[in-house]
């Protein structure tokens, strides 16, 4: 194992990256492995076509036998590219997609072979899934689940190897209609936002007959070196270095972030930047990180099913790329310690069929009355359901992220800006029930006076905040590098759905008493700007003043990740979901159980990694470097030395000695701290076990330990790649 370590370092310098071929014009490969509406053009009768577009543009049901024309145009296509097989692509709970390939050939009944793609298959398709995560939902129904057909996000070819997949994207269902998936649910909280955004629009518009809320994902990850990657038994098995400590450099000299991008990386991105055309994926940005070896890249924002089959995708891509590079991408949110942890940042706002960003200011004093009132209930959203975006985002590995170092605090504010902070005084100010129409129309010029056109180029960015106004958008930072944004979005879109829903009520009410309409949006929006300002905060979002501050506002501040997830199964959320049709509550608590269960599992696998290399890894080390000291002292002393001879030995010895007891104490308890956990019945409360009598009692201490023997015992006797090592060669 020693020489694992030091045959990677040694590897390094001879390691070169693979041809890449790179287009000179990313327009000329673009989309050019996805079944896109101009493909489809060529390939579908006008029946099929037709179909197909209403499907996309209005959610319209495909029947059957025009199905059936579809797929055998899809295969059509796909043949063309190579293609012999077919799948399923889906996103279950376990946080990655799936895939179980079916070829396209077959046998007729009397053994003639043909090459087949029917309607049903499209359609509907029942994969082996019984070891996905259901959270007893499957149990409680029918055996199986399947999955269907999601139209809306279109048929990719994807390379594995030399074989090609013609992926369709569906979503994963009971028989009985429950969620198995991520984007299910995904797909009914859009519907719910776009009726009541439609709905709202409509008081200013009356041409809009669709809202479709907008994702762009920003992916940081880290690249590192494969053969260090292997040497390590914690990144292999959990994603994140359980031990290491701090390079001597590290991110201080915020050199990296400025830094060219290293040339194997160089090469890997563009190796998987040209993959990701091909399939559709508009990247557009991507560039070095704060931290040493961290990375970031961005597309273009798309509609938000896309966007989130673009991520997964992307994911999937960058870290099958990655291989063919010698390199490792890791998406845990803090694989280090002591630096920056991963995000992924989402910047989310919403579009209508008539081509207006309802999230950018208008040109006009009506339009941008339009802006506000999606502005305010946004703000509104997110204060009111504070607690359940919070559960949306929690997870073992963010738990390391939120409130450490660089990242967003767990709690949820809102950052929106010098220009708008005036803008919402004003209403708050002028806005009274003599409110006449005059007094009404200034209002409105003001306030499009104080909104500058080009708010995108004027705001102040504030970096710390979690939800963040960012001139034609809202940025959700709090999200995790390695997180499914369908989550985020589900709760995002459904929390505005209801707010606008609720807004739609009141304004009506208002009317129906005889006020006029846009006197009473501006009284609605006047109580939205009171009744939720306290989640406002322009300050410095990782300070400690705020978190005293928040706690005086009586902000929730949940920390870990087990009692975030309380937050699903209350009452209030039900009643959100229910209402909006995105779960029901055998759905959410099942959906509660399954992240309870997958946040015991990673602290267990955690728990186990950094038993086993203490035990096997550190220790051995550790206790050889140990007798060799002792020896030497002994050595020392028979040759007659005075203490003074020896005493800087000897005090390394205490030390050595003193950090292995401890460590391997701790190792013990930790253990036994795992016996009991594992005997508990109630999942939520041997999640909160593993957090807090696991998870926190241990870890932190046993590490401390370790990275202190990792400075004493001598480098050649360390098995485990170090931090300088895997963050810093080349
Ligand atoms: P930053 O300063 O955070 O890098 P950018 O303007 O580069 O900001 O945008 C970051 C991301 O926001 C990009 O992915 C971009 O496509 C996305 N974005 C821009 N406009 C919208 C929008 N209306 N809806 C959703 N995402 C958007
Ligand atoms: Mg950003």
């Amino acid at each position: 194992m020693s020489t694992l370590r030091f045959k990677a370092i040694s590897n390094l310098s001879s390691i070169a990256s693979p041809e890449v071929e790179g287009s000179t014009k990313i327009t000329g490969i673009f989309g050019s492995n996805v079944f896109t509406l101009k493909v489809a053009r060529e390939y579908l009768s006008d029946e099929g076509y037709k179909s197909l577009v209403s499907s996309i543009k209005a959610g319209q049901k495909i029947e059957r036998a025009v199905a059936s024309q579809i797929a055998t145009g899809i295969r059509a296509w796909a043949e063309t590219k190579g293609v012999t097989h077919f799948t399923h692509w889906f996103q279950p709970l376990t946080g990655t997609t799936a895939e179980k390939h079916d070829s396209f050939f077959t046998l007729k009944s009397d053994g003639t072979p043909i090459e087949q793609f029917d309607g049903d298959a499209l359609i509907q398709q029942e994969p082996d899934a019984s070891s996905f995560p259901s959270g007893g939902l499957r149990a409680t129904f029918e055996a199986r689940g399947y999955t269907a057909w999601d139209p809306s996000s279109p048929a990719f070819i994807l390379g594995i190897g030399l074989g090609k997949t013609l992926c369709i994207p569906t979503i994963f269902v009971s028989y009985t209609g429950e969620s198995l998936d991520y984007k299910a649910p995904l797909l009914k909280a859009l519907e719910a936002l776009n009726k009541h955004a439609v709905d709202v629009c409509n008081y200013f518009d009356k041409n809009v007959n669709r809202v479709t809320p907008t994702l762009g994902w920003e992916q940081e990850y880290f690249v590192i070196d494969e053969g260090l990657f292997n040497a390590r038994p914690d990144l292999v098995l959990s994603g994140r270095t359980v031990f290491g400590h701090n390079s001597a450099k590290n991110q201080q000299l915020e050199d990296h972030y400025f830094g060219s991008i290293p040339e194997r990386v160089y090469a890997f991105m563009r190796d998987y930047e040209e993959e990701s055309y091909k399939l559709g994926i508009p990247l557009r940005t991507r560039h070095n990180e704060v931290a040493p070896a961290q990375f970031e890249c961005a597309p273009i924002f798309e509609e938000v099913n896309l966007a989130v089959d673009h991520n997964t995708l992307l994911m999937d891509i960058m870290s099958r790329v990655a291989s063919r590079h010698g390199l490792r991408v890791l998406l845990h949110e803090k694989p280090f310690a002591g630096i920056n942890g991963s995000g992924k940042h989402n910047n989310w706002s919403m579009a209508t069929d008539t081509g207006v960003n309802l999230l950018a200011p208008g040109k006009t004093p009506k339009s941008n009355l339009m802006f506000l009132t999606f502005f305010v209930n946004s703000i509104k959203a997110v204060h009111d359901y504070a607690d359940v975006l919070r559960a949306s985002i929690a997870s073992a590995p963010n738990d390391f992220r939120l409130g450490a170092n660089e990242a967003p605090p767990a709690i949820i504010s809102v950052f929106i800006g010098q220009y708008l902070t005036k803008v919402l005084q004003d209403v708050k100010e002028r806005v009274s029930q003599k409110m006449d129409e005059q007094d009404e129309s200034m209002l409105k010029i003001d306030i499009h006076k104080s909104i500058p056109e080009l708010l995108m180029d004027n705001t102040d960015r504030n970096r710390t905040s979690p939800f963040a106004f960012t001139g034609n958008k809202f940025e959700f930072r709090a999200v995790g590098s390695s997180a499914n944004c369908a989550n985020p979005m589900t709760v995002l879109n459904t929390i505005m759905a209801e707010t606008l829903k609720n807004f739609k009520k009141e304004v009506d009410t208002l009317i129906d008493k005889g006020e006029k309409k846009e006197i009473a949006i501006m009284h609605v929006i006047r109580e939205y700007i009171v009744s939720s300002e306290k989640v406002l905060f322009e300050g410095d979002g990782y300070s400690e003043e705020w978190e005293r501050e928040a706690k005086k506002r009586g902000l929730p501040n949940v920390k870990t990740t087990p009692l975030a997830l309380d937050a699903m199964i209350t009452d209030k959320a039900k009643q959100l979901f229910e209402s909006n049709n995105v779960y029901n509550h055998l759905e959410l608590e099942a959906r509660h159980e399954i992240e309870l269960e997958k946040y015991i599992k990673k602290v267990q696998i955690e728990s186990r990694v950094m038993g086993e290399l203490a035990t096997s890894h550190i220790l051995p080390a550790a206790i050889r470097y140990q007798n060799l000291l002792a020896n030497n002292i002994k050595g020392l002393k028979d040759a007659g030395l005075p203490e003074s001879g020896y005493a800087n030995q000897k005090q390394i010895l205490e030390k050595i000695s003193e950090h292995i007891n401890k460590a391997a104490d701790f190792v013990e308890k930790m253990i036994e701290a795992r016996k009991i956990c594992n005997a508990m019945d109630d999942t939520r409360t041997k999640a909160i076990g593993y957090q807090s009598q696991v998870k926190d009692a241990y870890f932190d201490q046993i590490r401390y330990h370790v990275d202190k023997l990792e400075l004493l015992v001598d480098d050649k006797e360390w098995y485990l790649p170090k931090y300088r090592e895997m963050l810093f060669l080349r």
